[in-house]
Protein backbone atom coordinates (compact mmCIF):
# COMPACT_ATOMS: atom_id res chain seq x y z
CA UNK A 1 0.00 0.00 0.00
CA UNK A 2 1.10 3.28 -1.06
CA UNK A 3 2.06 5.90 1.55
CA UNK A 4 -1.01 8.44 2.25
CA UNK A 5 -0.08 12.45 1.65
CA UNK A 6 0.05 13.66 5.17
CA UNK A 7 -1.54 17.34 4.81
CA UNK A 8 -0.64 18.25 8.18
CA UNK A 9 3.21 17.46 7.71
CA UNK A 10 2.86 19.56 4.45
CA UNK A 11 1.64 22.53 5.70
CA UNK A 12 3.60 22.21 9.22
CA UNK A 13 6.47 22.36 6.94
CA UNK A 14 5.58 24.68 4.01
CA UNK A 15 4.71 26.82 7.06
CA UNK A 16 8.70 27.94 7.34
CA UNK A 17 8.42 29.21 3.74
CA UNK A 18 7.07 31.96 1.87
CA UNK A 19 4.46 29.47 -0.38
CA UNK A 20 1.47 31.80 -1.23
CA UNK A 21 -1.07 28.66 -1.82
CA UNK A 22 -1.28 25.43 -2.79
CA UNK A 23 -3.31 22.59 -4.08
CA UNK A 24 -3.10 19.07 -4.14
CA UNK A 25 -3.76 18.13 -7.75
CA UNK A 26 -4.93 14.38 -9.23
CA UNK A 27 -2.24 13.91 -11.95
CA UNK A 28 -4.47 12.14 -13.75
CA UNK A 29 -6.52 15.07 -14.12
CA UNK A 30 -3.23 17.31 -15.26
CA UNK A 31 -3.74 18.12 -18.90
CA UNK A 32 -1.11 19.34 -21.96
CA UNK A 33 -1.80 21.23 -24.60
CA UNK A 34 -0.45 21.20 -28.07
CA UNK A 35 -0.78 25.41 -27.80
CA UNK A 36 1.98 25.63 -24.88
CA UNK A 37 4.62 23.61 -27.37
CA UNK A 38 4.04 25.85 -29.92
CA UNK A 39 4.39 28.76 -28.61
CA UNK A 40 7.71 27.83 -27.35
CA UNK A 41 8.52 27.04 -30.62
CA UNK A 42 8.10 30.11 -31.81
CA UNK A 43 8.17 32.85 -29.23
CA UNK A 44 10.77 31.20 -26.70
CA UNK A 45 14.48 31.87 -27.19
CA UNK A 46 15.30 29.33 -25.09
CA UNK A 47 13.39 26.79 -27.56
CA UNK A 48 15.76 23.76 -28.82
CA UNK A 49 18.67 25.25 -26.66
CA UNK A 50 18.18 23.50 -23.11
CA UNK A 51 17.34 19.75 -21.71
CA UNK A 52 14.91 21.93 -20.08
CA UNK A 53 12.89 22.81 -23.08
CA UNK A 54 11.31 20.72 -25.45
CA UNK A 55 12.24 19.60 -27.75
CA UNK A 56 14.73 17.52 -25.34
CA UNK A 57 12.39 16.82 -23.02
CA UNK A 58 10.64 14.70 -25.22
CA UNK A 59 7.00 14.76 -27.50
CA UNK A 60 3.78 16.41 -26.03
CA UNK A 61 2.87 12.87 -25.61
CA UNK A 62 5.79 11.44 -23.59
CA UNK A 63 5.01 14.68 -21.21
CA UNK A 64 1.56 13.56 -20.69
CA UNK A 65 2.94 10.01 -19.96
CA UNK A 66 5.21 11.61 -17.91
CA UNK A 67 3.26 13.59 -15.76
CA UNK A 68 0.21 10.91 -15.50
CA UNK A 69 2.70 8.15 -14.03
CA UNK A 70 2.10 9.91 -10.96
CA UNK A 71 -0.43 9.69 -8.46
CA UNK A 72 -0.25 13.56 -7.35
CA UNK A 73 1.05 16.73 -7.67
CA UNK A 74 1.24 19.84 -5.57
CA UNK A 75 1.00 22.94 -7.60
CA UNK A 76 2.28 25.68 -5.12
CA UNK A 77 2.66 29.40 -5.81
CA UNK A 78 5.04 32.17 -4.31
CA UNK A 79 5.63 35.67 -4.32
CA UNK A 80 8.23 37.99 -4.64
CA UNK A 81 8.01 41.66 -4.50
CA UNK A 82 10.07 43.89 -7.00
CA UNK A 83 10.49 47.77 -7.09
CA UNK A 84 9.31 47.60 -11.05
CA UNK A 85 7.34 44.39 -12.34
CA UNK A 86 8.14 45.73 -16.48
CA UNK A 87 12.27 45.20 -15.07
CA UNK A 88 12.90 41.70 -16.56
CA UNK A 89 16.20 41.26 -14.71
CA UNK A 90 15.00 42.27 -11.55
CA UNK A 91 12.02 39.90 -12.28
CA UNK A 92 14.46 37.25 -12.89
CA UNK A 93 16.78 37.81 -10.42
CA UNK A 94 13.54 36.95 -7.98
CA UNK A 95 13.11 33.53 -9.76
CA UNK A 96 16.26 31.39 -8.04
CA UNK A 97 14.47 31.73 -4.31
CA UNK A 98 11.28 29.96 -6.20
CA UNK A 99 13.56 27.70 -7.05
CA UNK A 100 15.52 26.84 -3.80
CA UNK A 101 11.70 26.37 -2.55
CA UNK A 102 10.77 24.47 -5.53
CA UNK A 103 13.78 22.14 -4.75
CA UNK A 104 12.72 22.02 -1.03
CA UNK A 105 9.32 20.85 -2.09
CA UNK A 106 10.95 18.05 -3.87
CA UNK A 107 12.96 17.16 -1.27
CA UNK A 108 10.49 16.99 1.73
CA UNK A 109 8.51 14.84 -0.66
CA UNK A 110 11.51 12.64 -1.57
CA UNK A 111 11.97 12.17 2.74
CA UNK A 112 8.36 11.47 2.73
CA UNK A 113 9.28 8.36 0.44
CA UNK A 114 7.82 9.37 -2.93
CA UNK A 115 9.17 9.24 -6.38
CA UNK A 116 8.76 12.29 -7.30
CA UNK A 117 9.06 14.99 -10.64
CA UNK A 118 9.31 18.70 -10.95
CA UNK A 119 8.19 21.07 -13.32
CA UNK A 120 9.23 24.50 -12.78
CA UNK A 121 9.05 28.20 -14.50
CA UNK A 122 10.87 29.12 -16.96
CA UNK A 123 13.84 27.05 -18.45
CA UNK A 124 17.48 25.70 -16.67
CA UNK A 125 19.85 28.10 -16.16
CA UNK A 126 22.01 26.05 -14.05
CA UNK A 127 25.00 26.19 -15.98
CA UNK A 128 25.98 29.26 -18.05
CA UNK A 129 26.06 27.13 -21.14
CA UNK A 130 23.82 23.94 -20.76
CA UNK A 131 25.28 20.74 -22.29
CA UNK A 132 22.08 20.18 -24.51
CA UNK A 133 23.46 22.20 -27.53
CA UNK A 134 26.88 20.36 -27.41
CA UNK A 135 24.98 17.03 -27.46
CA UNK A 136 26.45 15.92 -23.74
CA UNK A 137 24.38 14.84 -21.02
CA UNK A 138 22.67 17.34 -18.64
CA UNK A 139 25.10 17.74 -15.67
CA UNK A 140 22.62 18.12 -13.19
CA UNK A 141 19.95 16.19 -13.71
CA UNK A 142 18.86 15.73 -10.20
CA UNK A 143 18.70 19.58 -9.68
CA UNK A 144 17.28 20.21 -13.20
CA UNK A 145 13.29 20.82 -13.33
CA UNK A 146 11.78 21.56 -16.59
CA UNK A 147 9.28 24.51 -16.64
CA UNK A 148 5.75 23.50 -16.62
CA UNK A 149 5.10 25.12 -20.31
CA UNK A 150 7.83 22.50 -21.73
CA UNK A 151 5.21 19.73 -20.85
CA UNK A 152 2.49 21.84 -22.57
CA UNK A 153 1.01 22.56 -18.93
CA UNK A 154 -1.80 25.69 -18.50
CA UNK A 155 -0.66 27.60 -15.57
CA UNK A 156 -3.54 29.87 -16.14
CA UNK A 157 -6.34 27.17 -16.35
CA UNK A 158 -4.87 25.06 -13.35
CA UNK A 159 -5.00 28.60 -11.15
CA UNK A 160 -8.70 29.35 -12.68
CA UNK A 161 -9.59 26.12 -11.79
CA UNK A 162 -8.54 25.81 -8.64
CA UNK A 163 -9.76 29.65 -7.51
CA UNK A 164 -6.34 30.45 -6.54
CA UNK A 165 -4.57 33.99 -7.63
CA UNK A 166 -2.75 34.76 -10.68
CA UNK A 167 -1.76 38.29 -10.05
CA UNK A 168 -1.76 40.18 -6.80
CA UNK A 169 -0.95 43.41 -8.65
CA UNK A 170 1.40 45.77 -8.10
CA UNK A 171 4.91 45.42 -8.07
CA UNK A 172 4.44 41.76 -6.83
CA UNK A 173 5.06 37.94 -8.76
CA UNK A 174 3.76 35.06 -8.21
CA UNK A 175 5.82 32.07 -9.63
CA UNK A 176 4.39 28.49 -9.65
CA UNK A 177 5.54 25.37 -9.46
CA UNK A 178 4.64 21.90 -9.39
CA UNK A 179 6.09 18.43 -7.99
CA UNK A 180 4.42 15.22 -9.28
CA UNK A 181 4.88 12.14 -6.53
CA UNK A 182 3.52 8.96 -6.33
CA UNK A 183 4.80 6.36 -3.87
CA UNK A 184 7.27 3.39 -4.56
S1 LIG B 1 21.65 21.55 -15.45
FE1 LIG B 1 23.00 22.47 -16.99
S2 LIG B 1 23.09 20.89 -18.60
FE2 LIG B 1 21.30 20.39 -17.33
S3 LIG B 1 19.55 21.43 -18.33
FE3 LIG B 1 20.35 22.83 -16.75
S4 LIG B 1 21.76 24.17 -17.87
FE4 LIG B 1 21.44 22.34 -19.16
Amino acid sequence: MGTEFNTADFEAFISQYPIYEYRLLNAADITVEKRVRIVCQQECERYNSTWACPPAVGTLEECRDRIHKYDQAVFFSSVAEVSDVMNMEEMLATRDAHENLTTEVDRFLKNMGYDTFTLSTESCDICEECAFPQGKPCRHPDRMHPCLESHGVVVSEIVEKQQMEYNLGGNTILWFSMVLFRSV
